[in-house]
């Protein structure tokens, strides 16, 4: 069984669908960590975002694989663990425009479809239920308030010791969303047979609710 999970930056994907991936044994693919991983390694070779070729390069030549291990997913690009290090401001800074080259896009949907074959999935990213897994079973779009999007990640960020503002998290997540939402292919969209949840006023237990008892509806 496949679960889409899209929506943009900061609406609690990640957080939900590592719940449900606990309490109903699904994989858990995070999507984002595969552009995140061209990002760091293009930045590790010194590329800038002028550097398409390069860059396409890049997600050619890189393995990314991502393991479960207990409760955690280990992110390993050519076998290095990246976890953290794919998390940090100067890769969240470019991410979005490095996901916008379409055959960097093309690569990483192929990576993507592989690390699926085989399992229950819930996968979570922008184009899931359009582009990666359009005869998804469940298709989920996850939403909330830019502002309290915002919050979420800034207060995510004081966790993991990332040194930011409110104010610097709120002008990235602004800018993903316009870059994420306006991409020539794999736009962040709704689809017609998507659900809409908007979790601004919902805890995270609400929202993991709502959706697995959609799953279950399904299953
Ligand atoms: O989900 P996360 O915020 O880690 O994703 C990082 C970036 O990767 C997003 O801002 C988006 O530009 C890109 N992305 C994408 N398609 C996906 C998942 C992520 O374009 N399926």
């Amino acid at each position: 069984m496949i679960v889409a999970v899209d929506g943009p930056a900061g609406s609690g994907k990640g957080t939900v669908t590592k719940m449900i991936e606990k309490e109903l044994g699904f994989l858990n693919l995070d999507t984002g960590a595969t552009y995140r991983c061209v990002a760091l390694e293009a930045l590790r070779r010194g590329l800038t975002l002028q550097d398409e070729e390069q860059i396409i390069e890049v997600a050619n030549k890189i393995d990314i694989k991502i393991n479960n291990v207990g409760d955690k997913d280990i992110v390993l690009l050519n076998d290095e663990d990246v976890t953290e290090k794919i998390r940090t401001k100067e890769v969240t800074a470019i991410v979005s425009q490095i996901s916008s080259i379409v055959p960097v896009r093309e690569k990483m949907v192929e990576v993507q479809r592989k690390l699926a074959i085989g399992k229950d999935v819930i996968v979570e990213g922008r184009d899931i239920g359009t582009v990666v897994f359009p005869n998804a079973e469940v298709k989920i779009y996850l939403d909330a308030s830019e502002e309290v999007r915002a919050k979420r990640r800034y207060e995510e960020n004081l966790q993991k010791g990332i040194n930011t503002t409110y104010e610097e998290v709120l002008e990235n997540v602004k800018m993903r969303d316009y870059n994420d939402m306006h991409k020539k292919v794999g736009a962040l969209k709704k689809t017609q047979d998507s659900i809409v949840i908007d979790s601004t006023d919902l805890t995270i237990d609400e929202v993991v609710k709502k959706i697995e008892n959609i799953i279950c509806e399904k299953s």
